[in-house]
């Protein structure tokens, strides 16, 4: 594959303004680019940090065409963009990932059809239209069962769990019209995460799996490197770089997987820009998810991803700020903790802030560190 090198000194246009959209701006910044982000929100996370902010919804077709018109790439930090405002784009300036790697992910049925029919494991699914689909194929994948919405979610949002004895009209009904996708509980031991990049020349790489524990549906912690065996991390990294050569992905993605008993891998899903469990690359990685993602998407050699010590990353959420403003002077006498705020004013429950990176000896000693770092914030 040959592309046209995008060099330092180019514009970057970025689809979504928020804390992935910052990150990936203050590194491409860093290396000599200028950044373009468009956004609904105003004073958005990457705006506030882009030589360029555009207030525009993302179905808003002209704004994008403007936009493209001044960058010499586009990017995204947020899957749910219409396919139509992708489409527009692509035909003024290279947009990477394509508009059919999108259109793959942002449905769950779409996405977890490409991956089951191009071989990697996923748990046994079925599509739900209506009630009696939800019954049949509750019949047929047993319960626990986990019902989620096909398009438009994510943190758990549009999601039931199924249990033996719940009103399966009811839970259709919660679909509120919305076509539905029913999955097999998988039992898991552990859900890990590969962040893996391909650049418009075709070079893959993917970093040191991640191991993440959810809070309320929510990323809380990540660890890297994952604490799991040498094989099996080897054949998530070999996976991760698989799907994105399948999707023909151009940019950075992350693949989530859940760790059965056993040690079997089910990939749940797949996000096809940097991620929240890759946020240590930042702190701890020779090359960061946000860095990597500007050389993929603009034709440059991929940085080395090789990761420098154990790190564990802590998410700060808007809940930190209920009795006030958190102790930053007490998070900041712990020397070796980086801080992240996204620039965000308005510190709702569950909304990301900010994130903490400590590195240690040990995968162990890096998740205590961490824990403890953000507990004194409120201490
Ligand atoms: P998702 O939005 O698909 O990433 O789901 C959010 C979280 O719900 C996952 O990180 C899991 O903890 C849980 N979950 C989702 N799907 C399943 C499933 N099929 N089996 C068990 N847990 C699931």
């Amino acid at each position: 594959m040959s592309a046209a090198v995008i060099r330092p000194g180019a514009t970057l246009g970025l689809l979504g303004g928020g804390q992935l959209g910052r990150m990936f701006a203050l590194e491409a910044r860093r290396l000599g680019y200028r950044v373009h982000a468009l956004d609904p929100g105003h004073d958005c996370p990457a705006g506030q940090v882009a030589d360029l902010e555009i207030r525009a919804s993302y179905d808003d077709v002209y704004a994008a065409e403007m936009m493209a018109r001044n960058v010499d790439v586009m990017t995204v930090e947020f899957e749910n963009i219409s396919a139509e405002t992708l489409e527009a784009v692509a035909k003024i300036c290279p947009m990477r990932p394509g508009a059919s790697v999108l259109h793959t992910v942002q449905h769950r049925m779409r996405e977890k059809r490409f991956l089951s029919d191009n071989g990697f494991p996923v748990t046994p699914f079925r599509e739900i239209n209506t009630a009696v689909d939800l019954k049949a194929a509750v019949a047929d994948l047993g319960l626990p069962a986990i019902l989620k919405t096909a398009s438009f979610g994510y943190d758990g949002k549009g999601q039931q769990k199924l249990t033996p004895g719940i009103d399966l009209d009811a839970a259709f009904g919660a679909l509120q019209g919305q076509q539905g996708i029913l999955e097999a509980f998988a039992p898991f031991e552990l859900e890990v995460s590969v962040v893996a990049a391909r650049s418009a020349t075709g070079e893959t790489i993917a970093f040191e799996v991640a191991e993440n524990d959810h809070v309320n549906h929510i990323l809380d912690t990540t660890v890297l490197p994952a604490r799991i065996p040498t094989d099996i991390a080897r054949e998530a990294r070999r996976m991760a770089e698989a799907i994105a050569v399948a999707l023909g992905m151009v940019g950075v993605l992350c693949v989530e997987f859940f760790l059965l008993p056993g040690g079997k891998l089910l990939v749940n899903e797949v996000a096809p820009r940097p991620h929240n469990s890759g946020h240590a690359t930042l702190d701890a990685c020779v090359t960061s998810q946000f860095e990597q993602q500007v050389r993929a998407v603009c034709g440059l050699p991929l940085g080395d991803p090789a990761l420098l010590r154990p790190a564990a990353m802590a998410q700060l959420l808007g809940d930190l700020w209920e009795n006030g403003e958190p102790a930053w002077e007490r998070l900041l006498a712990f020397p070796d903790v980086k801080l992240h705020l996204y620039g965000k004013v308005d510190p709702r429950r569950g909304r990301k802030m900010g994130h903490l990176t400590v590195m240690g000896d040990t995968p162990e000693a890096a998740l205590q560190r961490v824990r403890e770092a953000r507990s004194a914030l409120t201490a």
